[in-house]
This record gives structure tokens, C-alpha cells and sequence, in this order.
């Protein structure tokens, strides 16, 4: 399939643009739904394999104004209710197609503090774009209007123009308030409860603050340098941080109450706890949790030959375990460590990988070969340790089990084994499982995500919590509904 480049997407959004504003009468709902997608224009595959920059270059100005102009402003936005933080999308919509792109990016910023990082990663066709009106009159989600896009757009405008707003903040109150992680959660916690002129420090046990959009999320699909420009925002605001700091083990979480002075405490730990198949063979050498393999990769540079020094486990053909975000993340983070090929083994079949589509076409087209249907019974070592092969079951598609999905069934004797020297993990993560076990009385599920009422609060006084560490491991955009909702209860309390 041939790859449109970037400049040849331009040249065709300059020239519809300028067609449609020639026009002397307004636009009416049948001509917006002649406007064509606009599509994201990206690195060519061939060349990407072997770098970690951006895969998506991002609109230009003419593609988001035309893609803006394509939204038929509903009365009942249907798109609102599909966005966890219920940004107003025809909104910032109608701004961005009159060409009014900082009026667009503020408007989305009312709800939503990240609008580069959610533009980029949200899972947009299950969330805003699923119920656009426009993609159900042309009868697919894939032509629904690119919200996400748009927001990506105006929001690196204003970054990249240098004309962000310092947020105002109130007078000091002389409270403290201790956060403890510093991922979407926690971000959103610190910006919120500081705004009202409360101290915060934040405690991160990395030596990077971000969370997983640091140590998770490869550069090549969200670039650390716009992670980077939000705790830039944040230390501007005076916000504390504090990094290589454990709670739970360099200090406790109740000791930060009875014993440092602070009155508030909000838990934003996530789900960095990797699940494993507990199979035969998962100790050899060259077995990953995708977590570890992405942390060295991304947070300790591994990905930088020959100036970064974290050692990375390079072989000829990797198989990663699994269909989820992390998976693909994974794999594509093995292409361009080097591997001769990377192979997907999943057990059902593509319509019931939770990764996001996009992510899904992008590892194809770089080459990632999938094997549906498939799983791993055990991994096969050599003689010193290390892997070298796995022993695979062909599954078939029964009932669907709770979660909805219809559950893989082994086919039995269909055994065969594949030669493979790295395998990766990336079966999901569970919860943190640190602080709640080393404060007493902190309620937690038989799962162990720590438990809340409706406004964030935990089973202990003064002490909230969001996120992944609630919710399970879940989306960037709902970890910052969960910080907004804990922020919001902390400033009450402090008020009285
Ligand atoms: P996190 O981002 O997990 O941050 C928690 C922080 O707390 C970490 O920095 C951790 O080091 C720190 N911490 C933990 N314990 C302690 C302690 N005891 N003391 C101090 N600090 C501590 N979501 C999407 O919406 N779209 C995507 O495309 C997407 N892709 C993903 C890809 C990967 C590889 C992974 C792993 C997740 C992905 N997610 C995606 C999920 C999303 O990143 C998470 O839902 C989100 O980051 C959760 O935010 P959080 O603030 O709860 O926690
Ligand atoms: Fe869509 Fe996410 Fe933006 Fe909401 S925050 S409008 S879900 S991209
Ligand atoms: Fe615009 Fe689609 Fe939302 Fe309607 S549903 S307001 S067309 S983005």
C-alpha cells in the first residue's frame, strides 16, 4: 500500500481549504460531510523501523481548520458524553474551524490539563469519536471527525508558540499536601490543589517524574520532551518534587502526617506491578515483563546506541505475549532495538485485542508479524539458562466469558514449538502493592487497588487516591478524571 507523505497531504488540505473558502454561501450539513478525513500524516515505515522519533507528524494548521470543519455542531453532542472529562468538543470545534486555534485550546483546557498527551494516546474511536454523528451517517467509526487530532494540534500550537498561561494562583494558606507518584493522576492533583495557594510536594520513587508516560509509553508515540514541559509548568507553579523517594520505604505514608506536617495525602501509585503466565521456562534468561523491557528502552534510553549505557537483551527473533497497548508497545520497541523479527502471539483473534486500532495497523505496516489464536504452554532453554524456543497451543473461539469477549478454547495435541530468543510478557499489570501494605487500615479490593468513596477519599482520614491504583490498570484520560474528582475533595477539606 503506497504511504501518503506529509507534503502531499498539505498540498491537498491547502487546496480544499482555499476551494471551500472561496465560497460565497455557508457551508450546510451535506457539504461538511463531503469534507474528506483528513489523515494524520506519519514517518514512512520503511524508515521509522530504525528510529524512535514521532510516527505521527501532526496537522498542519490547514488540515486541523478543514478536519474541524467536517463537525455538524450537534445539539445533543453525542461526542461529549463519550469523553471522560465531558471536554465541550463542538466547542473548541467551531473555534478551530474559524481559524481561532488558542481560543480552541483553551476551551479544552477548562477540563482537561493534558490536551498533548490525550490528543496523542486517548483510545478516541471508544471514546469521543465513537458515537460522532458524522461517522454513523458514513457508516464508520474510522470517518467519525479526528477530535483527538485537533486537540493534539491546538494544544502543540500553544506549547510550541511559547503562549501557555502560567496558571493564577491563590495566596498562600500554609497547608501541605503530599502527592504521592507523579503520573496523570498525580499531575492533575498537584496543578489543581496548588492553584488554591496550597503547599505540594510530590514524591516519585523513578528518578524521572511522568509515570508511564515516561517509562511506559515509547517516545516514538509520545515524545518525552511535552511530559517533560508539563513538570516545567508545574515547578513554575512551585510545585515540590521530590524523585528516588519510596513511600513506604525511604518514609511511610502516615509518618508524612503525623510526622512531616502535611494535612492532606493523595495516593497515585498506578498498576506497575507486571502480571506473569506462570508457565515453565519463565526464569530463563531473555524473558521480560513488558514493563521492564519498556523501562529500560524508554526511562533509561537503551533505545540510544553507544551514548546510553543501560543494558538491553538483543536477539534475532522476540515473540511478545499479548494484544493489548503494552503489547504493541512492546513489539514496536523491539523493531527498532534491532530484532530480525517480532511476533505477536495472542490467543484470540484480532476483533478482541483491546489495543487501540491504530496501534495495531502501525505495528503491521512496521512489520510485526501477528499469530492469532496461538498462546505459549512453556518456554525451552539451553544449557546455560537461556531462551530459546516456546512451546505454543492453537486456540478456537467458544462462548463469551464475563468480560463480554468470546473465550479462547485450547484445541488439544496442537502443540508445535517456535525458535524464538526473547520473549516479552504483556499479559496486563496489577496495583502497586507497596503502600498498601505498609500502612494499616487502608482499605484495598481482593486485587489490591485501594478503595475510595465517591469523592476519592480512602478508608483513612485525610488520605485520597486515583488513578490506576484505584481503577486497575486503565487509561491516561481517566486517571486524570480520578486526580480532578480527589482534587476537588482535598481543597474542601482544607477549606474548612
Ligand atoms: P502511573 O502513570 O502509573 O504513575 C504512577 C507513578 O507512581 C509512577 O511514576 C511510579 O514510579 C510512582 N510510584 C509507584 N509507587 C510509588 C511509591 N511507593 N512511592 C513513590 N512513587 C511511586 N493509556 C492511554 O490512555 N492510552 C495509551 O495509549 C496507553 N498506553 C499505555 C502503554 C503502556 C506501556 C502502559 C504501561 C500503559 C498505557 N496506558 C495508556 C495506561 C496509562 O498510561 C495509565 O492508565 C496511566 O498512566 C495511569 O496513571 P496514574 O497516574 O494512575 O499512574
Ligand atoms: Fe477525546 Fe480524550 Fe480529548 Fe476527551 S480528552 S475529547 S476522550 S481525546
Ligand atoms: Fe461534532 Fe461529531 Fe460531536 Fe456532532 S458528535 S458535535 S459532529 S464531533
Amino acid at each position: 500500500m503506497s504511504h501518503p507523505t506529509p507534503e502531499a497531504l498539505a498540498e491537498a488540505a491547502c487546496k480544499e481549504l482555499s476551494s471551500l473558502k472561496s465560497r460565497t454561501v455557508p457551508l450546510t450539513p451535506r457539504d461538511r460531510l463531503g469534507i474528506p478525513v483528513q489523515e494524520m500524516p506519519t514517518q514512512d515505515p520503511v524508515v521509522r523501523r530504525r528510529n524512535v522519533q514521532e510516527v505521527a507528524c501532526g496537522y498542519t494548521p490547514e488540515q486541523a481548520q478543514l478536519e474541524s470543519m467536517r463537525c455538524l455542531q450537534c445539539k445533543n453532542a453525542p461526542c461529549v458524553q463519550g469523553c471522560p472529562v465531558r471536554i465541550d468538543i463542538p466547542g473548541f470545534l467551531k473555534l478551530a474551524a474559524d481559524g481561532d486555534f488558542e481560543g480552541a485550546c483553551n476551551t479544552i483546557k477548562k477540563n482537561s490539563l493534558l490536551p498533548s498527551v490525550c490528543g496523542r494516546v486517548c483510545p478516541q474511536e471508544v471514546q469521543c469519536q465513537e458515537n460522532c454523528t458524522v461517522g454513523k451517517a458514513l457508516k464508520s467509526v474510522d470517518k467519525a471527525v479526528s477530535i483527538g487530532r485537533v486537540e493534539r494540534f491546538v494544544a502543540d500550537l500553544e506549547r510550541e508558540t511559547g503562549r501557555t498561561k502560567a496558571p493564577v494562583i491563590k495566596p498562600p494558606t500554609g497547608k501541605k499536601v503530599a502527592v504521592i507518584g507523579t503520573g496523570p493522576a498525580s499531575i492533575t492533583v498537584a496543578a489543581d490543589v496548588r492553584r488554591e495557594g496550597h503547599t505540594v510536594v510530590m514524591f516519585e520513587a523513578f528518578h524521572k517524574p511522568g509515570g508511564v508516560l515516561v517509562y511506559g509509553i515509547p517516545e516514538f508515540r509520545l515524545p518525552k520532551r511535552i511530559v517533560q514541559a508539563e513538570f516545567d509548568a508545574l515547578t513554575a507553579m512551585g510545585v515540590e518534587l521530590q524523585t528516588n523517594f519510596v513511600i513506604g520505604r525511604t518514609r511511610k505514608l502516615m509518618a508524612l502526617l503525623d510526622e512531616d506536617g502535611f494535612d492532606a495525602v493523595f495516593i497515585g501509585t498506578g498498576a506497575g506491578l507486571p502480571k506473569f503466565m506462570n508457565m515453565a521456562g519463565e526464569n530463563l534468561v531473555g524473558v521480560f515483563s513488558a514493563n521492564e523491557y519498556l523501562t529500560r528502552a524508554n526511562l533509561m534510553k537503551a533505545y540510544d546506541f553507544g551514548r546510553a549505557d543501560t543494558p538491553i537483551y538483543r536477539t534475532g527473533k522476540v515473540a511478545v505475549l499479548g494484544g493489548g497497548n503494552v503489547a504493541m508497545d512492546a513489539a514496536r520497541t523491539a523493531v527498532r532495538l534491532g530484532a530480525d523479527e517480532v511476533h505477536i502471539i495472542y490467543r484470540r483473534t484480532e476483533v478482541e485485542m483491546p489495543a487501540r486500532v491504530e496501534e495495531i495497523a502501525h505495528a503491521k505496516e512496521e512489520g510485526v508479524i501477528f499469530h492469532l489464536l496461538e498462546n505459549a504452554k512453556r518456554l525451552i532453554g539451553d544449557e546455560n539458562g537461556c531462551v530459546t524456543g516456546m512451546e505454543c497451543l492453537r486456540y478456537e473461539l467458544g462462548q463469551p466469558d464475563a468480560s463480554g469477549r468470546r473465550r479462547p478454547v485450547e484445541i488439544k495435541g496442537s502443540e508445535f514449538i517456535r525458535e524464538i530468543g526473547t520473549v516479552i510478557v504483556a499479559i496486563g499489570n496489577d496495583s502497586n502493592p507497596l503502600i498498601p501494605r505498609t500502612t494499616a487500615g487502608l482499605g484495598t479490593t481482593q486485587w489490591g487497588n485501594v478503595i475510595v468513596d465517591d469523592k476519592g477519599k480512602t478508608s483513612l482520614d485525610r488520605v485520597f487516591a486515583g488513578g490506576d491504583i484505584v481503577l486497575g490498570a486503565a487509561t491516561v484520560i481517566l486517571a486524570m478524571g480520578e486526580g480532578r474528582r480527589a482534587a476537588a475533595s482535598i481543597n474542601e477539606l482544607l477549606r474548612k
